[in-house]
């Protein structure tokens, strides 16, 4: 939990020496609490102040990382219950499964399938960024020689699970420099598992049915100098993991209980596909901040993707597209030209109803700072001048022969202004975009 001004003063020499630039050392305190000022400025702080201080600035939630280079990924270093609050920092890590029991081609198959689950959507490009390597054999040499296809026929970050401190030991002589991430320690294995992560520098998942386990497992892996710690609750209920999901967030960020301050690792189980996304879904939207899926079937990645771009976005920064001259099919100096908003959802919905006309056309997108075209106008970030200058910004009169201006039927009233600030004709179109592969096949033409 954060120190207060106050909490901060106690700690501070208060001889009010003024060294730091601060008349007081209370208004210090003051500045240092409202993250305005350097510890640092304080020559006379004591080594136990900077402790105490230092530690109640570490982030509730500990960020951890595992992968290498470009397929690193990280999780944690969370800071709210609630989205709307804040946001939320680091996207839950999807990761598919690939067993020991596959050998072979049918191995190498699996594996370059998970590498193939990639989609755009919205103009974004999303993918499945860990491989999850099962020791369902329940042998080191099996778990080895798997681990060893991953490395050669895929470059995501991996992680090793397994029950046995042997089978991970053998899997980590063929891996440890991708610092892979290793799951899972027990109350059985926590000592051989704590003593394998600290030796490859690699995090660590611990589980247990409870939080009251899992707190005797943390504190045991970083007794052993473990620090990048995760926490699953295995071996219970969708129900009891989603609970406690909530639970372990709430007293990391609302109690600064630090035995529980690590992100959370999840398995979305299910006996069919419908049932992996419910789960996959759930937890991503219950603080999991690993989600493992034991599938390779696009339809339930690209749900489990879309949700964590939606829990992670930013929500007081809607989803924007640039703002530019965007050619669907080919078009030509002829071609009509549409205006619409930078609203990504806008403009994709604009840009797939002008396909399905199939006239080829110019979408110029204005910046209207990712709001829809009502909106946008209600709120003065869509007018004439704000597409005048996106005109002249964006040389569309070089780019067309003609000067007329499909615009959009809900800002029909911007007509007679945006002609007389563009000089060009200005052509209501349909107010709902779906009208659209009429309108332009029809009116256009
Ligand atoms: Fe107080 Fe330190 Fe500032 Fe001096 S330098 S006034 S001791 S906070």
């Amino acid at each position: 939990m954060a120190l207060t001004g106050l909490d901060i003063f106690k700690l501070l020499p208060k001889t009010n020496c003024k060294k730091c630039g601060m008349p007081t050392c209370l208004a210090f305190a003051m500045q240092l609490a409202q993250k305005r000022a350097e510890l640092t400025s304080c020559p006379d702080v004591s080594e136990e102040a900077k402790q105490t201080l230092a530690a109640a600035a570490a982030p509730p939630v500990r960020q951890v990382k595992f992968g290498t280079g470009d397929s690193k990924v990280q999780m944690g270093q969370e800071t709210v219950l609630f989205r709307h609050e804040e946001k939320f920092y680091d996207p839950t890590i999807l990761a598919a499964t690939a067993s020991d029991q596959l050998q072979g081609d049918d191995l190498i198959q699996r594996i370059k399938a998970i590498n193939g689950l990639q989609f755009d959507r919205v103009g974004t490009h999303v993918a499945v960024n860990a491989l999850a390597i099962v020791n369902d054999t329940g042998s080191p040499e099996s778990f080895a020689t798997a681990v060893a296809a991953a490395c050669e026929n895929s470059k995501l970050a991996l992680i090793l699970i397994a029950d046995s401190p042997q089978a991970i030991g053998a899997a980590l002589g063929k891996c440890a420099d991708k610092v892979p991430l290793i799951a899972s320690a027990s109350a059985d294995t926590v000592e051989a598992m704590a003593k394998l992560a600290k030796e490859n520098k690699c995090p660590l998942v611990v589980k247990a049915e409870t939080l009251d386990g899992l707190v005797e497992l943390t504190e045991k892996a970083k007794g052993a100098g473990v620090e990048d710690i995760v926490l699953s609750l295995e071996g219970t209920s969708l129900k009891e993991q989603l609970y406690g999901g909530s639970s372990i967030r709430k007293l990391a960020l609302k109690k600064s209980f630090r035995a529980l301050g690590y992100p959370i690792f999840s398995l979305a189980s299910g006996k069919t596909d419908d049932e992996r996304i419910s789960a996959g879904a759930a937890l991503i939207c219950k603080y999991s901040s690993v989600v493992v899926v034991d599938s390779i079937n696009p339809a339930v990645f690209l749900p489990l993707l879309t949700t964590v771009m939606n829990v992670y976005c930013d929500p007081q920064k809607p989803v924007q597209v640039e703002s530019k001259l965007y050619a669907i099919g080919e078009p030509d100096e002829t071609s009509p030209v549409i205006f619409t908003t930078n609203f990504s959802l806008t403009y994709y919905t604009v840009e797939s109803d002008v396909e399905a006309s199939r006239v080829p056309t110019h979408i110029l997108v204005v910046d209207t700072e990712g709001t829809s075209v009502l909106t946008a106008y209600s709120g003065d970030k869509l007018n004439e001048k704000a597409v005048a200058d996106t005109i002249n910004k964006l040389d569309v009169e070089k780019q067309v022969s003609h000067r007329k201006l499909i615009i959009p039927g809900y800002v029909a009233v911007m007509s007679g202004k945006l002609e007389e600030a563009t000089g060009w004709e200005v052509m209501v179109g349909p107010r709902e975009s779906s009208m659209l592969p009429k309108y332009l096949q029809e009116v256009w033409s």
